[in-house]
């Protein structure tokens, strides 16, 4: 743990050093929990958006995107049930005056149990080897049979607890867990009290006038308010979907771990409407799709698992999320909920208007189900970030820092350089950067030796360098260096465009 907390602080100072993610403010020492991106960053991101809009959007024929508003009518709020109900319980320590999410500290007291029992099932491996049986062990090791029964013991006392708003009973789990502040080490514990999570600020500048608005903590409301809008001028037939990607924010209790957790962040929603009843079958449809659509970056499947929700939202029937191994452990990455008809039963309610569909294959006027895929843009950023990070020991003796993007959503595709300043290969190198740049971002380096150019680019995850050396002035080829392996070929000027576009282009990604 404490290698792959270190992991991160090289991750944080990398991001910086190259452009990616800054403080933000730092000037005035920065703000908590707000980061700004980067030249590199922002490209990165960009690219990210444009992965998930396209493969969301552009791919299927039956959902659209739109872009709604950050401020929504105050009585949006009411009716989905955020003003009432989008709480945090928190908790401090007297001692380290650190202030805590009580329902994290008990989901973190389950994750260090079941970590004993992978531990255990590391250590029958060992012992049997060819001939274990991890199903078996699993069933009938007592220590592991003792530990998940300590597991569902804790989640069913967490469940109780949190549904029925009993923050006595979370803080007394706490204690009788006897979980200890990890700052501190002390049990010395305030009571648990709840949080809501909702920036408000006033609308209108003349005084008394004035109302309180919120900036959205969820982009989904944008879409449930424009639902009729959509189906009616899109004429939308159901099953379809409207995707939207934007700011969101949330005065979240504890916010570290660098841009996991901000109180401002970017969420990238989909709100997929189906009849009542088939429901149930689209979530396990959009959690397929979710996670094959994780997998395709090719960072590794077992960065993924699946977590079902201990607690569901006030809105869900069913919820699980796509967690992914971050340098802090597994963790959320993406919620697929099935949010049944609350939303726009609600907001029919609040509203007086109805937001029905007439779905004419069953002649029948009903409010739709949702199912509901929301990814954090930020967080899909540090996953592709902290997932391609690398120090590398080469053959020589030397190191070298690379990011192995996938290439398709690398700032920059391709660097080209020209062997040296004069004898015109700078102008040639400038042709070819001619030829890449109307479809690919590009960059130009003349600036050091190529081997320090080389090590620039691997440092920012620039899939290809092309060097414009003498021979290229004789017979037009240059080298293409790969990111990954490193190895140089020759290829003609005129082959250049094929060769980078079938590795690089989104369409890699996009493709089944
Ligand atoms: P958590 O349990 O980590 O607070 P959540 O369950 O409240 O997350 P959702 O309401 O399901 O999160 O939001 C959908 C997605 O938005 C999350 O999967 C996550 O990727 C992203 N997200 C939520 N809160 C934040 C945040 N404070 N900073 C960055 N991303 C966030």
């Amino acid at each position: 743990m404490e290698q792959k907390e270190d992991n991160l602080k090289e991750i944080i100072s990398h991001a910086k050093e190259y452009g990616f993610v800054f403080p933000s403010s730092e000037i005035y020492d920065g703000l908590a929990a707000t980061y700004d991106y980067g030249q590199l960053g922002s490209e990165l991101k960009n690219n990210i958006k444009s992965y998930w809009w396209k493969s969301m959007v552009q791919m299927h024929d039956n959902i659209v995107g739109i872009d709604s508003a950050i401020f929504m009518h105050p009585t949006t709020w009411k009716a989905s049930g955020h003003v009432d109900a989008f709480n945090d319980p928190l908790i401090d320590n007297k001692d380290s005056k650190k202030r805590y999410r009580a329902d994290v500290l008990l989901e973190e007291h389950i994750e260090k149990i079941r970590q004993k029992i992978e531990k255990e099932v590391e250590k029958g491996i060992k012992k049997f080897s060819d001939s274990f049986d991890e199903a078996q062990f699993r069933a009938t090791n007592p220590n592991v049979l003792r530990n998940a029964q300590k597991i569902t013991e804790i989640e069913d006392r967490m469940r109780t607890t949190l549904e029925n708003n009993d923050l006595e009973g979370v803080y007394q789990l706490i204690v009788d867990l006897e979980i200890v502040c990890p700052i501190s080490g002390s049990k010395n514990w305030t009571e648990v009290r709840q949080f809501n999570l909702m920036f408000s600020t006033e609308l209108g500048s003349v005084a008394g006038d004035a109302s309180t608005i919120y900036l959205r903590p969820e982009t989904a409301q944008g879409i449930f308010v424009n639902f009729l809008n959509v189906q009616k001028s899109g004429r939308m037939k159901i099953p379809f979907g409207i995707a939207q990607i934007g700011k969101a924010f949330r005065n979240e209790i504890v916010a570290r771990q660098f841009i996991f957790r901000m109180r401002e962040f970017e969420q990238m929603e989909m709100q997929f409407f189906v009849r009542p009843g088939e429901e149930m079958k689209w979530y396990e449809y959009w959690k397929e799709t979710r996670i094959k659509w994780h997998k395709k970056l090719g960072l590794g499947d077992k960065m993924y698992r699946f977590h079902d929700h201990i607690k569901l939202a006030h809105y869900a029937n069913a919820a699980a999320d796509i967690e992914f191994d971050f340098p802090m452990g597994f963790k959320e990455l993406e919620g697929i909920h099935s949010r049944t008809d609350f939303d726009l039963k609600q907001h029919e309610q609040f509203s007086g208007k109805k937001l029905q569909y007439f779905d004419p294959e069953l002649n029948q006027n009903y409010v739709p189900f949702v199912v509901e895929t929301s990814v954090g843009l930020d967080r899909m950023f540090l996953a592709v970030l902290s997932a391609s990070y690398k120090n590398e020991k080469l053959e020589d003796g030397s190191e070298r820092s690379v990011l192995s993007l996938p290439a398709a959503l690398a700032p920059y595709k391709v660097a080209v350089m020209p062997l040296t300043k004069k004898d015109g290969l700078p102008e040639k190198a400038n042709e070819v950067l001619n030829l890449l740049k109307f479809d690919y971002n590009c960059t130009y380096d003349e600036k050091d030796s190529p081997g320090k150019r080389y090590r620039r680019q691997d440092a920012i995850g620039t899939p290809y360098c092309i060097m414009i050396d003498h021979q290229t002035m004789e017979d037009n080829t240059v080298t293409v260096r790969d990111r990954d392996n490193m190895e140089q070929i020759r290829v003609s000027i005129g082959d250049l465009y094929k060769i980078i576009d079938e590795k690089v282009n989104m369409r890699t990604l996009l493709v089944d």
